[in-house]
Parts: C-alpha cells; sequence; structure tokens
C-alpha cells in the first residue's frame, strides 16, 4: 500500500461511507468530499493515490468535475454512479477516467477494479542506477554522484533531477515541473525551475555556461539529455 489517500467525491453520506469502510478495512487511508468544490480542492491539496468520482453531485455535474482534474491529475479515476446511460459512460471514459462503475455495486468488484487501475498506472522503475556521462543517479538510494564522488544536493534540487532522469529524452514543460515539483498551486511561478535549473547546472554540469545534461527547450521548457 502507498501513503496517498484514496479520494471519494460523493454527495450521499450512507454510499460514502460504505465506501470509506471498505477501503479503510482493504488497508487504504480516505480523503471525502460531498461537493464538486471541495472534491477539487482536496484533489488539489493532497494528490491522492486515486479518485472515486460521483456524478450527480449537488453543487456541477461529476463529468465537469472529472474534465477539471484532467487537466493535471494523472493518477485514476473512477465513476461510480448511478447513471448507466451509455453516452454518459462513453463521456467519461473518452474524458479521461479510467473505469466507470454502476451503482448499486459490489464492494469486491469496486476492490478489485482499484486494484487494476492501480496496477495499471504503476510505472516500471527500470533499473534504479542511471549514468549520464560522468554523472551518476541511484533512484532507490537517492545518491548522486559526479565522478565518482557525492554531490549534496537540497530535497527541490534532488526532486527536480530525478524528474529529468525519469524523464530523460523528453521536453519538459515549464508548468509540467511546477506540477509535478512544487503542485498545481504554483502553476504560474514559472521562474522557480529557472532558478533550480541554474542551481542543478552549478552542480552537475562540468560547464554551467554550455550545459550538456539539462538542456533549454526555448520557451518551452527542459530536456534531459539521454544516456
Ligand atoms: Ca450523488
Amino acid at each position: 500500500m502507498t501513503d496517498a489517500p484514496i479520494l471519494i467525491i460523493e454527495d450521499d453520506p450512507a454510499i460514502r461511507k460504505l465506501l470509506e469502510i471498505s477501503l479503510e478495512a482493504n488497508g487504504y487511508s480516505v480523503l471525502h468530499a460531498a461537493t464538486a468544490k471541495a472534491g477539487k480542492i482536496e484533489a488539489a491539496m493532497h494528490q491522492p493515490e486515486l479518485v472515486l468520482l460521483d456524478l450527480g453531485l449537488p453543487d456541477a455535474d461529476g463529468q465537469e468535475v472529472l474534465s477539471a482534474l484532467r487537466e493535471w491529475y494523472t493518477r485514476p479515476i473512477i465513476i461510480v454512479t448511478a447513471r448507466d446511460a451509455e453516452a454518459e459512460i462513453i463521456r467519461a471514459l473518452d474524458h479521461g477516467a479510467n473505469d466507470y462503475l454502476i451503482k448499486p455495486f459490489r464492494t469486491g468488484e469496486l476492490m478489485a477494479r482499484i486494484r487494476s487501475a492501480l496496477r495499471s498506472t504503476q510505472p516500471d522503475p527500470g533499473p534504479s542506477v542511471k549514468t549520464f556521462g560522468n554523472l551518476g543517479i541511484d533512484l532507490a538510494a537517492r545518491t548522486v554522484k559526479k565522478d565518482g564522488d557525492p554531490l549534496k544536493l537540497t530535497s527541490t534540487e534532488y526532486a527536480l533531477l530525478a524528474l529529468f532522469v525519469k524523464n530523460a529524452g523528453k521536453v519538459l514543460t515549464h508548468q509540467f515541473i511546477l506540477r509535478e515539483i512544487w503542485g498545481p498551486g504554483y502553476i504560474g511561478h514559472s521562474e522557480y525551475p529557472r532558478v533550480f535549473v541554474g542551481q542543478l547546472r552549478k552542480k552537475i554540469e562540468d560547464d554551467p555556461n554550455y550545459p550538456k545534461l539539462i538542456l533549454t527547450e526555448s520557451g518551452v521548457g527542459y530536456r534531459f539529455a539521454e544516456s
């Protein structure tokens, strides 16, 4: 089990309670919200492992919550609703729901669908030690070496480097970096990545003025050189 909770967005207190009891019995920690607005706030604040989302919410349609979450939230979202119209199901799946369960549901089946959704989004970690020229990063031990000597990085510098290394060769936008490292509340603070990339370059690059590892993609973001 992970430490991150599962978020239940559901306005019916009886169903919320049933979900909470079932999830906790299966070892998950649980957060809940009774409205669309509270659900979006809880998701942004707590970065849940998975979201169970009702469609019939008092202040907005759950389909709107789904679309709003999918602008930044990448973990699984399972719709749990009384609505059984095919058009509703198709719309939810097309807008980023991982699964769709119609009430009344069987709790055993829901737990199996949660396990399946969590498995399918677990990235393959690959080998934990990655080398890029004279730089070595051990993602399991969270250590970094340059020319064999340990480097001291702050926790933010390390988080940023690990994000680059896991996405080596891919262009990471400023927005993506902000969301991953600082959270969705920091979108717009584009100076953060620039400052921390500058610090990181001083520590890992042979010549920070001519970076060979963290490459600038002008106006877009950064790309870490492939090993
Ligand atoms: Ca409802």
